[in-house]
């Protein structure tokens, strides 16, 4: 399986959307730029396949990043971006990270490749977490390279420097399944954050992993005034039952977000995700963008069942409020689309 490179920061998102409202995709080239919560990351992104004949043994998997790639991540590190290099497995469910310093430093004139493990893919389904400590002969140590699930991608690039310290696979495992959970429990918070000691680093040395999940406060009066306008019906399928939010068109990550009834359209729960995961959106003139790029995604990791119903809502116009003065306003329109379609630096 081969996967489109434009496509590749899709796997990203996918699994950061669910970590942090403070997160948004900056630049959907490879590699891929993006902030959240609040810092600037650059991430490789690649699919980890079969390393073919020239294996070493049957259990090896690989990714290769050119010249290329790795002078761009050079530059980004320069720049003061987080880098990460991150490998998926098939359909974007696992994930594998190396260390940012040991692909850095390969010597290699042209193409690096570095492994990981096929079998990690379902030992981190299993057990929260995959471990394989190999030495680096240019780095002079060992170095770790780690399996996760998805849904602790966005507490591995926030902790990235020590959860490659790892030495512990129980450690690491305890602390990518607990995390999540702690995250969950809000009573844990401390100004958005939980913290967690993590004993796996190297000489069983304390260090504190953060977790940090931005969600932002709602302004009940915006939310009020929008259903208020639109009768309390989604702009896009007329559907009332209580099920309808007052979804922002510029968002909350983004700084040119207003609570204004111009940056806020009625939306109901699910067409409010849809907007939001950038599939299906309101722009000017009434008219609904369908997102064909995330779709062949979706197809190809198996998951776009029901896209029918929304390539169908797609080719009719959303309804706006009856005074003009409430209609969304073109440019937030603009620039609300092109934030959810990573366009936006
Ligand atoms: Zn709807």
């Amino acid at each position: 399986m081969t996967f489109n490179k434009d496509l590749l920061h899709y796997f990203l998102e996918d699994a950061l959307q669910g970590y942090s409202e403070d997160f948004r995709i900056t630049s959907t080239k490879n590699p891929v730029k993006f902030v959240l919560n609040g810092k600037k990351y650059s991430a490789h992104v690649s699919y980890v396949h079969d390393s073919g004949n020239a294996r070493t043994n049957e259990d090896e998997a690989r990714i290769q990043i050119s010249r290329t790639m790795r002078d761009a991540q050079k530059e980004a590190f320069r720049q003061g971006d987080v880098i990460a290099f991150i490998g998926f497995y098939e359909n974007g469910e696992v994930f594998a990270g190396w260390e940012p310093n040991y692909i850095l430093a390969s010597a290699a004139t042209t193409v690096t490749s570095v492994y990981a493990k096929k079998s990690h893919n379902q030992a981190a389904k299993d057990f929260g977490a995959a471990l394989d400590i190999k030495v680096s002969p240019v780095l002079g140590r060992e170095t770790q390279t780690l399996a996760f699930p998805k849904n602790v991608l966005g507490l591995y690039l926030e902790n990235i420097d020590v959860l490659h310290e790892t030495r512990d696979v129980q450690d690491l495992r305890r602390l990518l399944v607990s995390a999540p959970e702690l995250v969950d429990a809000k009573s844990t918070f401390k100004d958005g954050k939980v913290e967690y000691n993590f004993l796996g680093a190297a000489n069983r040395e304390k260090k504190v992993i953060v977790s940090q999940r931005v969600s932002y406060a709602r302004n009940p009066k915006f939310s009020k005034a929008i259903l208020d306008v639109y009768n309390g019906a989604c702009a896009v399928c007329g559907k009332q039952l209580g099920i309808v939010e007052a979804a922002h068109i510029v968002p909350h990550s983004h700084d040119a977000c207003v609570d204004d009834i111009t940056n806020g359209i009625a939306l109901c729960v699910e067409h409010h995700k849809l907007y939001d995961n950038g599939l299906l959106l309101p722009h000017i003139n009434k008219r609904l963008f369908l997102n064909d790029e995330k779709i062949i995604f979706l197809r190809e990791i198996g998951r776009d069942a029901g896209i029918e119903d929304v390539r169908e809502k797609a080719r009719h116009e959303y309804t706006v409020p009856q005074n003009t003065a409430h209609h969304p306003n073109a440019d937030f329109l603009d620039l609300g689309l092109k934030i959810r379609l990573g366009k936006v630096s």
